[in-house]
């Protein structure tokens, strides 16, 4: 997640349109929900909007007109009204988070006598790396200790800035007493405070903070907006991006967290492991299924994502076999392949073949084996021709052995 401005955002032109205009207008509620699906940019786009209001050129320059005496204010060229200008003092600290009167609350896990390092890594990995990705323990949390210490400092002036602005990513993850002190706070936010909330289960948050917040709502992205993301900012190949683009479910933060695990030789390896079972051969296809056994955890995720790849091949054929274009292919790469299949697959056929792999992706996370998830998975889409008999319906049902 970088610290970008407005403009820079990608696919979210309704809510950066708004923001934007926030900004221009120069009347601020106390309180912004940047809200919708996970990974789409609100936590982005909630360090843009207050750096906009940061920026000294424009919505943070001082409200008091000039003195008499009181040298011209500089010239101050095309800087934008309405987004940070990137370029003045208080824009190049907003870049690196090291402005006085941004603070920037996010949840974190681990031990609380390791909380300032842990923040300070997370801090200094953001400065370095422009694509950036948080990902949580399902445990964190803002902690209490580092809004109480906010809380405290919010009694004083802002410290260069006409207004502090206060970013409370992933605001959903607080404790109850938190959000008392955050509304009592939102509703007399004393000297010019503004918070900028995000969250991406809005639901979570007492109703007495969302109705005190102006609401924005930010969309999931196209696949295409992903996958140029990933072909021009992090140097992904078209092929792999079109595969991760598809696989994302509009998340961008899911597509850049996935793009280092080769996606196309992982869909290749996910359909070859239907060929031993095709082709009758249970001895191999248990082989094959045993090596997924060896990384445990890792070799769970891996699977996870393998059948992934192997569902949105099925989707590709249905599409295939009913007219989809090849630009309308996620994996176009295996154009020939999926037009050769595609004439022998119908969407009946298609249907079931999904409806098994769901059912292999649920009994993953129901802490089936994972060799046995494989084997009974290809065995069932292969059809009878495995020559064992019918697979258990539920294969998320425990398997002891
Ligand atoms: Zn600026």
């Amino acid at each position: 997640m970088p610290i970008v401005r407005l403009a820079d955002l990608i696919g979210q032109p309704a809510a950066v349109e708004f923001l934007r205009g926030v900004v221009a207008g120069g009347r601020f509620a106390n309180a912004y929900l940047l809200h919708g699906p996970a990974g789409v940019g609100k936590g982005t786009a909630a360090l843009a909007f207050a750096r906009a209001l940061l920026c000294e050129r424009g919505a943070g320059a001082p409200a008091a007109a000039p003195g008499l005496f009181d040298p011209p204010a500089p010239v101050t060229g095309a800087a934008p009204l309405d987004d940070a200008c990137g370029t003045c003092a208080a824009c190049s600290k907003t870049a690196t988070l090291q402005h006085p009167d941004l603070k920037f609350l996010f949840p974190v896990s681990g031990e609380e006598k390791e909380l300032e390092g842990t923040v300070a890594e997370t801090i200094a990995a953001l400065r370095r790396d422009p694509l950036f990705v948080f990902a949580y323990e399902k445990a964190a949390s803002i902690r209490l200790s580092l809004t109480r210490e906010l809380i405290r400092e919010l009694a004083f002036q802002p410290f260069e800035a006409a207004r502090r602005v206060v970013v409370v990513r992933d605001a959903d993850r607080m404790r109850e007493d938190q959000y008392s002190a955050l509304l009592k706070s939102i509703e007399e936010p004393g000297p010019s405070t503004l918070w900028v909330l995000s969250s991406s289960r809005p639901h979570r948050l007492p109703a007495t903070i969302r109705s005190r917040c102006q609401r924005v709502r930010f969309a999931p992205l196209s696949e295409a907006a992903i996958a140029a993301f990933l072909e021009e900012r992090a140097g992904v190949k078209p092929a792999a991006a079109r595969l991760l683009a598809a696989l994302s479910s509009g998340s961008l933060a899911r597509a850049l967290t996935l793009r280092d695990a080769e996606p196309l030789e992982l869909r290749d390896e996910a359909l070859a492991l239907l060929e031993p079972a095709l082709r009758g051969d249970a001895q191999k296809l248990w082989q094959e299924s045993q090596r997924f056994m060896k990384y445990g955890r890792t070799g769970r995720e891996t699977l996870r994502r393998m059948i992934e790849f192997h569902e949105l091949w099925l989707r590709d054929l249905l599409r295939a076999r009913y007219g989809a274009p090849g630009a309308q292919l996620a994996n176009r790469d295996r154009e020939q392949d999926l037009r050769r299949q595609a004439l022998q697959i119908d969407a009946h056929e298609i249907r079931r073949r999904l409806t098994v792999l769901e059912e292999a992706l649920r009994s993953i996370d129901g802490n089936v084996t994972a060799d046995m998830t494989v084997f009974s998975a290809m065995a069932r889409v292969a059809g009878a021709r495995l020559g064992e008999g019918e697979w258990p319906p539920h294969p998320a049902g425990r398997w002891d052995y």
